[in-house]
């Protein structure tokens, strides 16, 4: 509940009288909820934890020592000459306010979230409640399809990141951080597969697009930004935050651009930027807002216990691949043809560190992704697959919205192979799997509650290929083959 929400309640409750029960409920539910983020100076935005015990004007007015103290001595230092009405326009930080007006003028989404006490600070992670990579991969089996290796890679990844996070061991054998490069073609799973992880391992997840970035002081998103998203999506608890994930998506976008005079703001200049994040540092974020300005509070992250996944589809790369195979062997008389790598898939899964320099990434942004792996490019009998297998899969979504109806829907074999066949031709992985089930179920969706008397419908290949339609079944009767559904001709 926000402030405006509360703010509706107790109006209604003035006005409704007879009823303080619940308004005693209201506020002192709200004042918990309201001790649990910390205060911000009305004045320099610095949260209670920097900027020392605030004082309290009136009811949500805080102003910190320092400011007070600045305040004052404006007042004391003589700049105002009392016979004359006063300029406050030369007083800093001074202005006509209405104090009423102020009350609500820092959001709750502009809090950070207080510091537990020594003693009440949770303990750091219990090793043994990390599951081990063969649970994580058996719980990422049951959402993703295909994919092996990936999930194989991943799953020791994270088991070994956040290990090094519970022992948090800084003596002399130090666990290096296991940051992940995701090479892949579009529509094959990253950003899913990532998802997944996070809420198995219940940590905050935060996707940012690496295409939005820029260097400090030039249009587009700071590179600190990502953090300020992951702090968000961990309600603002700076600790919570700090054992979170961050994936920074179309890492491809931000190679070195080649031939190029001017500076490489969005390119280059990010991958720089993104050296000290990716390592570990202590960031000053603004919270509640994606850049920072005089309006909004500052707080300090460590993102050494973070986890950085950035995954792209490196397009070009395959040709960088090839170029490289092709130059291996085309000396000597065991000379291969020049177009003997063309027909390979999957050529990406033979990437190598050398390769992704080649594409422009530089060295030591590679250097802090140890963890380097590549995602197949999805077959149309994994197309298949997805359809049905996975937990919440397209088609079980449908049948559950059916079976609310009272009515079973039922796939044919041979119409989900079509469906994953005409996905292939899109070229978008998986994606294109819903938009293409989609139209074909609207028609369904729309008839199919219109006659109480039917008990189940049957998908056919024919209906995909648009030669003939689903085949009904009336309650209590058996099927009749090729029923057409009205409007469906
Ligand atoms: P990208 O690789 O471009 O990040 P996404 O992860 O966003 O692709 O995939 C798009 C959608 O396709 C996901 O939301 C998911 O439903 C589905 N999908 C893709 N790959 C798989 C897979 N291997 N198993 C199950 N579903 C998948």
């Amino acid at each position: 509940m926000d402030d405006k929400d509360f703010r509706e309640i107790i109006d209604l409750d003035e006005t409704q009288e007879g009823r303080p029960a619940e308004k005693e409920r209201t506020v002192e539910e709200t004042s918990q909820k309201k001790d649990e983020y910390e205060d911000v100076c009305l004045l320099c935005r610095r949260p209670e934890s920097k900027a020392g015990k605030l004082i309290t004007l009136a009811k949500g007015i805080c102003i910190c020592p320092e400011c007070m103290q600045k305040t004052m001595d404006t007042l004391q230092n003589g700049d105002i000459d009392y016979g004359k009405i006063p300029d406050f326009s030369k007083m800093p930080n001074i202005s006509f306010l209405n104090l009423a007006d102020l009350q609500n003028m820092i959001p709750q989404r502009q809090k950070v979230k207080k510091k537990k006490e020594k003693e009440e600070q949770e303990a750091p992670l219990d090793i043994r409640q990390i599951p081990p990579p063969h649970k994580i991969r058996a719980s990422l089996d049951e959402y993703i399809i295909g994919q092996d290796h990936a999930k194989k890679v991943i799953s020791v990844a994270v088991y070994n990141h956040y290990k090094r996070v519970a022992t948090n061991t800084m003596d002399e054998i130090e666990i290096e951080k296991s940051n992940m490069l995701m090479i892949g073609p579009t529509g094959c799973g990253k950003t899913y597969l990532v998802k997944t992880l996070a809420r198995l391992l219940d940590v905050p997840l935060a996707i940012a697009d690496a295409t939005s970035l820029t260097e400090a002081g030039y249009i587009g998103d700071d590179i600190e930004s990502v953090v300020s998203k992951l702090l968000a999506a961990a309600d603002n608890d700076v600790e919570k935050a700090e054992r979170g994930i961050i994936f920074i998506d179309e890492i491809d976008k931000i190679a070195k651009k080649k031939d190029t005079h001017h500076r490489d703001v969005s390119g280059e200049s990010v991958q720089q930027g993104m050296l000290k994040l990716l390592e570990g540092a202590e960031v000053e974020v603004p919270v509640g807002a994606n850049s920072k300005n005089a309006m909004v509070p500052l707080t300090t992250v460590n993102t050494k216990n973070i986890l950085f996944i950035c995954g792209g589809a490196f397009p070009e790369l395959e040709q960088v691949i090839k170029e490289r195979l092709n130059k291996k062997t085309s000396i000597g008389f065991q000379a291969d043809l020049k177009d003997k790598y063309d027909k390979e898939k999957n050529l990406l899964s033979r990437v190598t560190v050398e390769d992704l320099r080649n594409f422009g990434m530089i060295p030591e942004f590679i250097g802090r992704l140890p963890v380097i792996f590549t995602l197949e490019s999805l077959t149309q009998e994994m197309l298949v697959r997805i359809l049905k297998e996975p937990r919440n899969a397209i088609l079980k979504q449908y049948q559950k919205l059916l079976a609310l109806d009272e009515v079973k829907l039922s796939f044919e074999e041979e119409a989900l192979e079509a469906i994953a066949g005409e996905a292939m031709k899109k070229d978008t992985g998986a994606r294109a799997l819903r938009s293409i089930i989609e139209s074909f179920m609207l028609d369904i969706m729309y008839e199919i509650p219109k006659d109480d008397n039917i008990g189940e419908v049957t998908i056919t290949r024919e209906y995909i290929e648009h030669t003939g339609g689903p085949r009904i079944t009336m309650r209590g009767v058996r099927a009749l083959p090729d029923a057409r559904m009205a409007g469906q001709g």
